[in-house]
């Protein structure tokens, strides 16, 4: 049962039918998983905290230098030299007090990486390494988990939603059947490198936030088995369909690990 507060608070996005009362119900009972504080860990955090997600854990261990300032929009210049997952957590909790945040100054490993899948129902890879992403991919496959992902450097970046292993989308691809191998780090500089502009990280992350809104209400068109594609430098939208891959290592059939 939503409280007085509660229907004020989320009063625009309740008024939808496609939300209504129960879907600001699932929403605040739901647990969503944050995996790095920064450019898109920054918009997922506060738009997933302000629509009411009544249990969100960040763990990212770095922290806030003042090159992240101009696309961390989650952190002030005064946070400077802070460890991020408690900043992040700090911010979030005082858009909305009403929910539980917690955070975790650690680096996602192969050590804790099961322990929080189990404890959330959806996760958001807001990563920054590739380690980590493939460790997180073949765990959300492994643990039947959401996993939303999004990438974002200079003026481009990429969203999409690995399902493969959650009932109702079974035989969806993983994130090695889309991203097979791992890519060294000349092919795929990081933002340190090759530079990034704070809207394209926003607009990545902020779709990231959306797709997880979407998977916890169970509305039925999410970016499953596509992957969309964006040049910002030209304002272009593109997808790509994703299908899974008999001879993958996490999920194929042809490898003998799927289920
Ligand atoms: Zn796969």
């Amino acid at each position: 049962m939503l409280n007085d507060d509660d229907l004020e608070r989320y009063a625009r996005q309740a008024i939808m039918p496609a939300i209504g009362e129960d879907g600001q119900e699932q929403l605040l009972a739901a647990r969503v998983l944050v995996v790095g504080a920064g450019g898109l860990g920054a918009p997922v955090i506060m738009y997933l905290a302000a629509a009411g997600i009544g249990t969100i854990t960040i763990i990212d261990d770095d922290h806030v230098s003042r090159t992240d300032l101009n696309r961390q929009v989650i952190y002030k210049d005064s946070d400077v030299g802070l460890l991020k997952s408690r900043q992040a957590a700090i911010a979030a909790s005082a858009i909305n007090p009403a929910i539980h945040i917690s955070q975790l100054g650690q680096r996602l490993s192969a050590g804790n990486v099961e322990q929080l899948l189990k404890a959330h129902d959806v996760v958001v890879d807001c990563t920054d390494n590739a380690e980590a992403r493939y460790l997180l991919g073949d765990a959300a496959h492994a643990a039947s988990k959401p996993l939303v992902f999004g990438g974002a450097v200079r003026m481009e970046g990429q969203v999409s939603v690995f399902q493969s292993s959650v009932k109702g989308h079974l035989g969806s691809p993983c994130y090695r059947c889309v991203f097979p191998a791992m890519p060294d780090a000349k092919q795929a500089p990081g933002c340190s490198e090759a530079g990034i502009l704070g809207p394209v990280a926003g607009l990545v992350g902020t779709l990231q936030a959306l797709e997880t809104i979407k998977i916890i209400l169970g509305q039925p068109r999410t970016l499953t088995g596509r992957l969309l594609l964006i040049e910002a430098a030209g304002s272009d939208f593109m997808e790509i369909q994703t299908v899974a891959r008999l001879d993958c290592s996490c999920c194929g059939t042809a490898s003998g690990t799927a289920d």
